[in-house]
């Protein structure tokens, strides 16, 4: 599969199965097994893997393009399949130890078959994952884990978690180590519903690890070097991702809004809302100027992905901070052009509105993303 065809499977399976159901699956909080079982069947859950495993061998321009794609249909299954790329990337950059018995698992993701996702954040260090409270114990063959994970998207429906802990020898709060867990390892439950203002469909649940065995070969990184893994193989996609989810928000508040303004009347003037108000004209303009400037930030991260250099970690940090902010900005502008209509949930938009508030507050939160460009600029240590 090449770039052109992954984002022309994208746009089929959106309309398909996300367009008639994100509506409905929003207002029931219902994870869409079936946007799934469609992405499976489209070959594209192993979007980057290499061939030989399966997967399309496509990179972080398509990456970016298939995710804002199935935001802008349903951003509950976009950021379900974010979640899944980055886990299928961390399995993927196993440590020699592990490259076998993680091999049979990227064989399925590449068949389609295998959904995964990551549990990094925990109840007691709130939005600051790469640092867990929780520390695996050795048992001999392996390791124990039990953590109270705060929030993981597909909790229930993934057939993997990759799990951070703090290894048992680490001495600092941020030496951690990643696992792979089956979904079926005993001791690992989800512990509560997810009942989320936005992002409804996408099951992002709290999971709790009770004493859960974990062999010697499905330990991902090495001792400690769990933290790199988050930096190097996890923030850069992860920030483009949401990126892209933003981005496909964003799209669909224009699109919507401009459809409303050409549909919905003034009877009593003869005109469309769009041909009586200028003020409503420029401020579709100003959610366009912002959509586009978002688009051109994406490309350039994309850039940099493809040949990185000094500054590619400040685009990265920059981009998911900026990208919350517009997709915040754009959808609020929505709201308020297509008024009554927009706040009485006629028109989708609402939906919109309440998916691009997660993106701020996923971690690495924009705050957080903010704090850690001041620091760099100042050349102070970010943790
Ligand atoms: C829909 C959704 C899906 C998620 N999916 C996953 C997942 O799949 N896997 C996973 O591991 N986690 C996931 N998370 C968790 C997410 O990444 C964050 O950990 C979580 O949203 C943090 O919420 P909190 O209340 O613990 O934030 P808190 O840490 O309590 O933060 C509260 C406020 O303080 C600010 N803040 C915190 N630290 C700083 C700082 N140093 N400087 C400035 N401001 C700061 C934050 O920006 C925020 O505004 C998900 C969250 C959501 C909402």
């Amino acid at each position: 599969m090449d770039h052109e065809t992954a984002v022309l499977k994208a746009q089929e399976i959106a309309s398909r199965v996300l367009v008639p159901n994100a509506g409905d699956n929003d207002k029931a909080g219902r994870f869409s097994s079936d946007a799934v079982t469609a992405l499976g069947e489209g070959g594209m859950l192993g979007l980057l893997l290499p061939v030989d495993l399966g997967g399309c061998g496509l990179g972080p321009r398509t990456f970016a393009a298939v995710v804002a794609t199935l935001a802008e249909a349903d951003a509950s299954v976009a950021m379900v399949y974010l979640m899944h790329i980055l886990g299928t990337a961390t399995m993927s950059a196993a440590r020699p130890g592990a490259a076998q018995a993680v091999e049979a698992v990227l064989l399925d993701i590449g068949a389609g078959r295998h959904l995964s996702t990551l549990a990094f954040s925990e109840a007691g260090s709130r939005s600051h994952f790469w640092a867990p409270l929780s520390r695996a114990r050795r048992n001999g063959h392996g390791v124990f884990i039990s953590a109270r994970k705060s929030w993981v998207t597909s909790a229930g429906h993934a057939q993997s978690y990759v799990v951070s802990s703090l290894a048992p020898e680490g001495t600092g709060p941020t030496d951690s180590t990643l696992y792979f867990l089956p979904a079926e390892t005993p001791g690992l439950s989800v512990a509560g519903p997810w009942d989320g203002l936005g992002l409804r469909a996408n099951a992002s649940a709290p999971v709790s690890l009770e004493d859960c065995q974990v062999p010697s070969d499905h330990q991902l990184t090495d001792d400690c070097a769990g933290f790199q893994a988050m930096l190097e193989v996890v923030l850069p996609l992860f920030n483009l991702g949401t990126s892209a989810v933003a981005l496909g928000l964003c799209r669909a508040a224009v699109a919507a809004t401009a459809s409303h303004l050409k549909t919905a009347r003034f009877e009593h003037l003869g005109q469309s809302l769009g041909e009586s108000l200028p003020t409503l004209r420029a401020q579709l303009a100003g959610m366009q100027i912002d959509v586009d400037g978002l688009a051109a930030r994406i490309d350039d991260l994309v850039d940099h992905l493809e040949l990185p250099d000094e500054t590619t970690m400040l685009r990265v940090l920059e981009s998911k901070a900026a990208a919350g902010d517009v997709a915040i900005g754009v959808t609020s502008a929505a709201m308020r052009i297509c008024g009554g209509a927009a706040f009485s949930r006629h028109l989708g938009i609402e939906r919109l509105f309440r998916d691009a508030h997660a993106g701020a507050v996923m971690a690495p939160t924009g705050d957080v993303l903010r704090e850690f460009i001041g620091k760099s600029l100042l050349g102070m240590p970010l943790f």
